[in-house]
């Protein structure tokens, strides 16, 4: 009986792979905020270095990984796959589960897979120093550990409840070099404006990606870096659907059905792309992104322009959205709470080839809970909600007596998620739906396109 499947150095992918020409159909147009036209590379320029440019807009299908950059993947990749036989047990189901840990980075994310690539462009490139963002600190510790192994300054703007709720993160920056700020902060105009507006804000991510954009494009040794939802952050992290493909090639399996937690969309793009290539050749695999409830993107939300952010700077993308200016309650799932999804994957929710679903709070640590019992891995709390998902089709394989095989991404490890989990043990915690008023409120915002 298997339970580690895992892949030699020596077979680590050498290529990411790009969706973008398997796509059904044209990519929306990217839109600038300022003059709502199709942005051009140079729009671009200040904010990201041209070979990320390149790859964002790249119809290449599969594009080399630089050595450097395998060097340093090579530090934690290939990241082990499990066959979660005593989850199974417990469960009394006769589905196989399989899930990708990402967990084993420095970060203990799947955050590095592009922190690594994007540092090293930006190096080539001859940036000197990085601006960014961060929600529950897991892209703020990542870009933090891949600044200091390319050697450029970075400054983080974290979200303020996650800055108090999750400092270790704070320190984990810190110690790989980084300026963490909370955000809001008076420290760019953006920040300030809406200090003025609610001066207890517990920030957003939309309102650090205002700050993060407007520090980068006022200086010109700066340059920003995003850790999901564009199309280049997609691309890096389908290492781990490519390894995935070739770990249940090695066992002689393959899934019925692949998962992931969707926040900005980049974790879930890096299980599935790779498989949703299959499935436009014709393979029968189902793919399924969960969310949260209280954060409905893909599920409640439009597909519709809007902007990235909150103070309506970055660029404008087609995409399920809930409003830039849509506040999502203070859930400990951090990295799932953004208004906006990647526009490659709600091209194929809207396209009907991707699955959404959204689940509760509490039932994703119910998961958890069960989850870390019988595998002992303890997730992060987003990660919790494909766990969710997992069991959800394993108890659903039960029911109808039938076998199947599920693979699930498990995003990262919740070491530094503990406040989170003893919350939950405390009940502190409350499932939350978001009413359909305040959804529509911040729908009614939404900017006018073409
Ligand atoms: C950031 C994060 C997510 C959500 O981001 P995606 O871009 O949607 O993947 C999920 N899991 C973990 C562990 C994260 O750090």
């Amino acid at each position: 009986m298997q339970t580690k499947i895992i892949l030699p150095e020596s077979k680590i992918p050498r290529q990411w792979y790009n969706i973008i020409p398997d796509m059904p159909g044209p990519l929306a147009p990217v839109i600038h905020p300022g003059t709502m036209q199709p942005v051009s590379p140079d729009d671009l320029l200040p904010l990201f270095p041209m070979p990320l440019i390149e790859q964002e807009v790249s119809t290449q299908r599969w594009i080399d990984i630089p050595q450097e950059i395998l060097d340093i993947y090579q530090l934690w990749r290939p990241a082990p796959m499990f066959r979660a036989h005593r989850l199974e047990n417990v469960l009394g189901t006769p589905a196989k589960i399989y899930y990708k840990y990402e967990g084993g980075s420095p970060a203990g994310s799947h955050k590095p897979n592009s922190a690594i690539p994007q540092a090293y462009y930006n190096k080539i490139f001859g940036t000197r120093r990085i601006a960014t963002e961060t929600g529950a600190g897991q892209w703020g510790s990542s870009i933090s550990l891949a600044c200091q192994m390319f050697g450029l300054e970075c400054t983080v703007y974290m979200v303020k409840v996650s800055y108090n709720q999750k400092p270790y993160r704070k320190s984990m920056m810190q110690l790989w070099g980084a300026n963490v700020i909370p955000s809001p902060s008076n420290q760019t105009q953006a920040g300030r404006t809406i200090l003025a507006q609610h001066p207890d804000s517990n920030g957003s991510l939309g309102i650090a990606i205002s700050e993060a954009v407007e520090d980068a494009a006022s200086r010109e040794d700066t340059r920003y870096a995003l850790g999901s939802v564009l199309n280049h952050v997609c691309l890096h992290q389908t290492i781990i659907g490519l390894e995935a493909k070739a770990q249940m090639e090695m066992i002689g399996d393959y899934p019925d059905v692949v998962i992931g937690c969707h926040g900005g969309g980049s974790n879930f793009a890096g299980i599935a792309f790779p498989f949703v290539a299959d499935k436009a050749n014709g393979k029968q695999v189902r793919v399924v992104a969960l969310e949260p409830a209280s954060c409905p993107t893909l599920t409640r939300g439009v597909y519709a322009f809007d902007y990235g952010d909150t103070a309506k700077m970055a660029p404008v993308s087609k995409m399920y959205t809930l409003g830039h200016d849509f506040m999502p309650p203070g859930i400990h799932a951090g990295g799932l709470r953004y208004h906006g999804a990647s526009p490659l994957v709600s091209q194929l929710v809207h396209a009907g080839i991707v699955e959404a679903r959204a689940v509760q709070q509490l039932a994703c640590f119910d998961a958890a809970v069960q989850f870390s019992r019988c595998e002992g891995i303890i997730p992060a709390p987003e990660s919790s909600h494909a766990i969710r998902g997992a069991i959800d089709e394993a108890l659903l394989a039960k029911e109808e007596g039938k076998e199947k095989t599920i693979l699930f991404n498990l995003s990262g490890h919740g070491h530094v998620d503990m406040t989170a989990y003893d919350d939950y043990f405390a009940g502190k915690l409350n499932d939350y739906e978001y009413p359909e008023e305040e959804i529509k409120e911040s729908l009614s915002h939404l900017p006018k396109v073409g």
